[in-house]
């Protein structure tokens, strides 16, 4: 990790205690690739987060944009409490599934606006993913400004709809949804409730929540540079994967501790 990247942040050490795990999964648990189909998360990573979870009680949640099949695909066999679509879809520990959908006279009339422009733009790509739109211009930037006003212009189009940007995409969503929302959402249930929400992103939809954290007294970490309501900083995805590890021995530690004083 280089000193430069961390001048204005804190390494995250947590204490020993009883915490709810929230991480972000591209560009925090999995390194970001120029195709999002190419994204994996390596299978080391997942059985320590599958060790973390049960270490902390089951309350350790995958929240993304990405849909919750495509989490399931990424974070296998590990198969727990998960928000995708930045919230639009929910499941909680006991399986239950929650989806917020777009109003049929509003998804099929928009869908197919943004077919036939994106498809007019070589190199952008349009994500249909049921209750929201993403529009990606990672392989053609010279286009940013174009998909940028097309977003722009079908929220303003049709009602009940927000915008998300993020790194080289824009995606179009049902208002209300955000990050924020529903770690909320899950801080209110069981196993989560009562403890202290750690947040893990790297993305301008994680600062939502950051700030749902940071209201309740949790801990708030952002990945890379740029500015943020995060109150720590970890440079990289390896360096989350460090802290992971730590993280993991410390809470193991601690949890010898106890049965060793029972
Ligand atoms: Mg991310």
């Amino acid at each position: 990790m280089t000193q430069a990247a961390d001048t204005h942040a804190r390494y995250p050490t947590l204490t020993s205690g009883q915490y709810a795990f929230f991480f972000d999964v591209d560009g925090t648990l999995a390194a970001i690739q120029s195709r999002p189909e190419a994204v994996f998360i390596p299978e080391q990573v997942i059985a320590q987060l599958q060790q973390l979870s049960a270490l902390s009680g089951g309350a350790l949640a995958l929240v993304s944009g990405r849909p919750i099949e495509q989490l399931d695909a990424l974070a296998a066999p590990w198969h727990g409490p998960a928000a995708g679509v930045h919230g639009a879809e929910r499941r909680d520990a006991e399986g239950n599934l929650q989806r917020i959908s777009l109003p049929t006279e509003v998804e099929q009339p928009l869908r197919a606006e943004l077919q036939e422009a994106m498809a007019s733009w070589p190199g952008t790509q349009l994500e249909i993913k049921g209750m929201a739109f993403a529009l990606h211009y990672r392989q053609a930037m010279q286009h940013e400004q174009d998909v940028m006003r097309l977003a722009e212009q079908s929220v303003k189009r049709f009602p009940g709809l927000a915008l998300q940007p993020g790194k080289c995409v824009v995606e179009i969503k049902p208002a209300g949804i955000d990050k924020g929302a529903a770690i909320g959402d899950f801080m209110q249930q069981s196993p989560f409730a009562g403890r202290t929400p750690v947040f893990i992103g790297d993305d301008l939809t994680d600062e939502k929540g950051f700030l749902a954290v940071n209201e309740r007294q949790g801990v708030s970490i952002k990945v890379g540079e740029g500015s943020s309501q995060a109150d720590y900083r970890l440079s990289d995805v390896d360096a989350v994967y460090g802290w992971l590890e730590r993280t993991l021995l410390l809470l193991e530690q601690d949890n010898v501790g106890k049965e060793f004083r029972l």
